[in-house]
């Protein structure tokens, strides 16, 4: 028998079809089915959205998932209460754990994929950094992995900060590249204080590839000497680079992020890097929709905002056409939230604030019409 809810009488806001409206989206059969501003309610479980935000299912495109293979690894199942229906892990395995993390992946609910560390150990734990020795990035297993896994594995990874990388420099970005390109997949860099310089660095960042961490304050940002976006970093988002925020408890400094947003430098994705030390703690990430509204306090709009963890981390994960968008007969990954307004204070971890007005705070998710999460706050018939 057919099932099917509506959920009543919401802000529907869908970037990826431009729709902002108040209206009405059914589920039929854990997937969208008809989106209106009036549609009939007979035969139908009806949640009451009103004064709510109905937004596809939020995708975490940089996080740590790899629990009991690195002191970072958190359990995903536990962000489905905030809206999140879909995480990437950030590289936090290499090749010698992938196989242990994809097992453990596939014991919980939350959809994953996952960036392959260039470091065969992968990223353990601040207690004691990953050896990114080009010599040791095995260009046959990690091609195995990839045939293996070609609907997972989404890119590599490598971090190349002077404490880590500085040995090898450019050396480990090379061959980064060079088996990024073999592999026809992307390479995610995080680079807080980058052992290549940053405008080097994002001169040969190709299409496709990720700086993450982009508003860091760590050595060598984005800003050159006069405070100005580097030109090479221009140039790289014209080539298609993409930008992703991750902003994690370290990894984004409120002033960059200012002088940034000031000449129009917006991050194409917005994600948590939250690791098992920062969920649910502090106010500098905490959770998707907390972070997500630290980038309007900077003046992003909703729709950017919500873009930039829906539409445009789908697109990179190539599945625009089944997540990350409310478009009939696609998945019903769906989050239900509310814009509350209230004062609310972020940080960094320079003690930086910044004061927003507005905060987003997850009330249901859906997980392919399943109701995944439900704080029992929305009335029902
Ligand atoms: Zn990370």
């Amino acid at each position: 028998m057919t099932q099917k809810i509506i959920l009543h009488n919401g802000r529907i806001l869908d970037p990826a079809n431009q729709v902002d409206i108040i209206g009405d989206l059914e589920i039929v059969d854990g997937k969208i089915g008809n989106v209106g501003e009036s549609l009939s309610l007979q035969d139908a479980t009806v949640i009451d959205a009103s004064n709510m935000l109905i937004l596809p299912g939020l995708i975490d495109y940089h996080i740590h998932l790899y629990q009991g293979g690195s002191l970072y690894g958190l359990n995903a199942d536990l962000l489905l209460a905030t809206g999140v229906t879909g995480t990437v892990d950030a590289g936090t395995a290499g090749f010698i754990g992938y196989e242990e993390f994809h097992r453990m992946q596939n014991t919980r609910t939350m959809p994953f994929w996952a960036f392959l560390n260039l470091s065969p150990m992968g990223e353990i734990g601040d207690i004691i950094h990953e050896v990114v020795d080009p010599e040791l990035m095995d260009a046959s297993i990690i091609g195995q992995l990839f045939k293996k896994y070609p609907q997972e594995l989404v890119g590599l990874k490598i971090r190349l900060s002077c404490s880590i990388a500085g040995k090898w420099g450019q050396r480990s970005l090379s061959k980064a590249l060079e088996l990024a390109q073999q592999l026809r997949t992307r390479l995610c860099v995080h680079a807080t204080d980058p052992c290549v310089p940053m405008a080097e660095l994002a001169d040969q960042l190709r299409a496709g590839d990720i700086l993450c961490h982009v508003y860091h304050g760590k050595g060598d940002t984005i800003l050159d000497s006069q405070g100005k976006i580097h030109p090479a970093l221009l140039r790289a988002r014209e080539r298609g680079v993409i930008f992703d925020a991750a902003n994690g408890r370290s990894n984004l400094d409120i002033s960059v992020a200012q002088a940034a947003f000031k000449q129009g430098f917006l991050p194409d994705i917005i994600s948590t890097d939250l690791t098992a030390a920062s969920i649910f703690q502090g106010n500098e990430a905490n959770n998707l929709p907390f972070l997500l509204s630290k980038y309007l306090a900077f003046g992003m709009s909703l729709t950017d905002v919500v873009k930039a963890a829906t539409m445009t981390p789908a697109a990179c994960l190539g599945l625009l056409d089944e997540i990350g968008t409310l478009t009939p007969g696609r998945k019903a990954n769906i989050a239900i939230l509310s814009l509350e307004n209230r004062p609310v204070c972020f940080q960094d971890s320079a003690k930086n604030v910044i004061y927003g007005s507005q905060v987003l705070v997850n009330h249901m998710t859906f997980l392919e019409g399943m109701p995944v999460f439900d704080d029992n706050l929305l009335p029902r018939t």
